[in-house]
């Protein structure tokens, strides 16, 4: 959470620059006001377990994010928490399982799919290869956010935008890269 509130951090004006193009210009400064309590209230009392720490990074998000992004990557970072459980280690196939069932949570707040542009066309490659390798979930989030470059956004605020939104990477999906990103960082 530390590695994910310094890339958002160090990439907040890349991402209020895209949400300008197709939205209304805060995601990078939502993120960064939200990641930035996430580390301050984690650091103040440490959670003992993994689980528990991205349950409390999620409530956390939750209640300082005003925006879409904030219930959303709150339920993803809660429902990946709960799913661990309280167990005070956690191994790959376990990660991977609990962040599939974080990314399904907000497929289900959201009612969007891949393909939709959102943050999810990032998040379910790359959950669906986080067991291969975080390098590998890395790639395949990046490839995925990518590709929401020619999509025509068909939820949240830049589906308002219609064929206007066509031509601009989704500023949720590029977020969510930073979270793999932050992945290969610690684990390396
Ligand atoms: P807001 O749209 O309220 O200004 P943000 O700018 O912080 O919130 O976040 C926008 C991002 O949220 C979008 O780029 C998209 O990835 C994601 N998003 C919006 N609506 C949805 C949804 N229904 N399902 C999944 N992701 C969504
Ligand atoms: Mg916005």
């Amino acid at each position: 959470m530390a590695a994910v509130a310094a890339a958002v951090d160090r990439e907040a004006d890349r991402l209020t620059e895209l949400d300008a193009a197709i939205g209304d210009a805060d995601h990078g400064s939502n993120l960064k006001r939200g990641f930035a309590a996430v580390a301050t209230a984690l650091d103040a009392e440490p959670p003992s377990t993994p689980g528990a720490v991205l349950t409390a990074a999620g409530r956390q998000l939750i209640s300082t994010v005003g925006g879409a992004s904030g219930p959303l990557y709150g339920t993803l970072l809660r429902r990946t928490g709960k799913t661990l459980g309280d167990a005070a280690e956690v191994d790959a196939a376990g990660f991977g399982a609990a962040l599939r069932a974080g990314v399904a949570a907000v497929a289900q707040l959201g009612g969007a799919a891949p393909g939709d542009k959102t943050m999810l066309d990032a998040l379910v490659p790359g959950s669906e290869a986080v067991d291969a390798s975080f390098a590998a979930a890395l790639a395949a989030a990046d490839a995925g956010a990518r590709a929401t470059v020619p999509l025509r956004a068909r939820k949240g605020r830049a589906s308002y935008l219609g064929e206007r939104s066509v031509g601009h990477e989704d500023p949720g999906a590029r977020s969510s890269v930073l979270l793999f990103a932050a992945l290969v960082e610690v684990a390396a």
